[in-house]
């Protein structure tokens, strides 16, 4: 029988005591030592050498049968499971006569739902991009905001000409989601100076007829790249790094023109379910970061949108919106917001995309999830950004951040440009100092719980 994580401490464990049982954890290394019979069994990987948990359901007594390697990574071992007293200071646990089920090197530790086994005695980089893989596998990995494919690219949505390569990406570097969105302004607005501006009024009908293009061709997307369509909380769990998933978003909501009704309809035509209401043009909904306030924040519409997003199941995204906005919305909405991309601040600044601390902590008060993005202007390597992405969790906690790429959406290069970067980021999440779990929590976790919520 197989014996999980969470169960030690509870009466699963318990009555195991003298039977054959499997095993799956990383072993803790013993400083000079290559090779042991006796050792420890940990949830999570080890930082350093002789690092192991303080909590004694974190850790399992290895006996084994022969010497085993203590720097393989993940292992699976059987043995015969024996419980003993919580004497003070040592493991409850003890598996005897351990063998590894699989060969030495077999990092197969997949889809780890299990607790968390307690802050470790130590936090020391480097880890072994075993560790990276783990983190990533334990999780349902998603970018919680991306153009990938060049959605974003107006020339590409009207010409019919084919999208860059997404699903491939996504398998290499183990993305099983991403929240891929539409830009329904973008007839509207250009690059002026070096920054995005709205430079005309939009015609009747322009960007809903736009939108509807635009959505037409991401699943035309979709449909050639076999990516799935994720419409519901089971969808998004069962999105796997061999099974790549996309959520249907919209990059502000203009394409409603102004309209709550038509959130309906999107919803049902083009199965969206992630929906930023504003953008670069200040639109129906509210105000934008990038130009003069006109509302005073979300509108009476914009709420109405958010009220009707919460009772269909769609993820409302305050990316873009004044702190204003977000205020307002967080007054309005009863499921938890997602701001998809941005970082944080070093001081506040006017037309700045960046947030100070209260702007995230108002949407991590929802429950919600912040999306920290790449630019290279911002954080020029992996390890600056998972630094960046430790300041947000510094400012709103570990259960608020995530990854926000905007891939292909970026006006200058960046430091996460294709999914085949999702393992050197997990590494340097892991460098950074982060848990497994953690890890895997700001690399789609956070995400997926604010996505079954929104559904729920
Ligand atoms: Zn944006
Ligand atoms: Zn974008």
């Amino acid at each position: 029988m197989l014996i999980r994580w969470d169960e030690l401490g509870s009466s699963g464990a318990d009555v195991a005591d003298g039977r054959i049982v499997t095993v799956s954890g990383y072993l803790v290394a013993v400083p000079g030592q290559k090779r042991a019979v006796r050792f420890l069994l940990t949830q999570e990987p080890g930082c350093c050498p002789g690092c192991a948990p303080r909590d004694p359901r974190g850790t399992i007594e290895i006996e084994a049968h022969a010497p085993v390697p203590l720097c393989v990574g993940a292992v699976r071992l059987s043995g015969v499971w024996h419980v003993r007293g919580a004497a003070e200071g040592h493991a409850r646990y003890r598996l005897a006569d351990a063998r590894p089920v699989d060969p030495p090197g077999w990092a197969g530790i997949t889809r780890r739902r299990a607790l968390t086994a307690g802050p470790l005695m130590c936090l020391a980089a480097p880890v072994a991009p075993d560790g990276a893989r783990a983190a990533m596998e334990a999780t349902t990995t998603v970018d919680l905001h991306s153009h990938a494919g060049g959605i974003a690219s107006m020339v590409r949505m009207r010409s019919g000409s084919a999208f860059g390569p997404v699903s491939v990406p996504m398998r290499k570097g183990g993305m099983a989601a991403v929240c891929l969105a539409v830009v329904s302004d973008s007839p509207t607005h250009r690059l002026i100076d070096g920054k995005i501006r709205p430079y005309r009024d939009p015609d009747p009908n322009e960007l809903y007829a736009y939108g509807q293009l635009a959505f037409g061709r991401l699943h035309d997307m979709a449909r050639t790249q076999g990516l799935a369509i994720v419409t519901d909380a089971e969808g998004l769990r069962a999105a796997a790094a061999g099974k790549p998933s996309v959520i249907i978003a919209a990059e502000g909501a203009d394409f409603l023109e102004g309209q709550p009704d038509r959130v309906e309809e999107a919803y049902k035509r083009w199965s969206l379910r992630h929906l930023q209401l504003t953008h670069y043009r200040v639109n129906e909904f509210g105000d934008i970061q990038t130009e003069p306030p006109v509302h005073g924040g979300l509108t009476d519409t914009g709420a109405e949108v958010i009220r009707r997003c919460n009772r269909l199941g769609i993820v409302v995204d305050v990316a873009h919106g004044t702190f204003d906005l977000v205020k307002r919305a967080v007054a309005v909405t009863t499921k938890p917001l997602v701001l998809s991309h941005t970082s944080l601040a070093t001081r506040p600044s006017r037309f700045s995309r960046l947030i100070v601390p209260e702007h995230g902590r108002l949407v991590a008060q929802t429950g919600g999830v912040i999306g920290v993005w790449p630019p290279v202007s911002v954080f020029p390597t992996m390890d600056a950004l998972a630094a960046g992405m430790a300041r947000m969790v510094d400012a709103v906690g570990v259960d608020h951040v995530g990854l926000g790429s905007d891939m292909l959406g970026l006006v200058g290069p960046s430091t996460f440009p294709d999914y085949d970067r999702l393992p050197a980021l997990a590494e340097a999440l892991l460098g950074a100092g982060f848990s497994a779990i953690d890890t895997g929590k700001i690399l789609g976790g956070n995400y997926v719980r604010v996505f079954e919520a929104c559904m729920a």
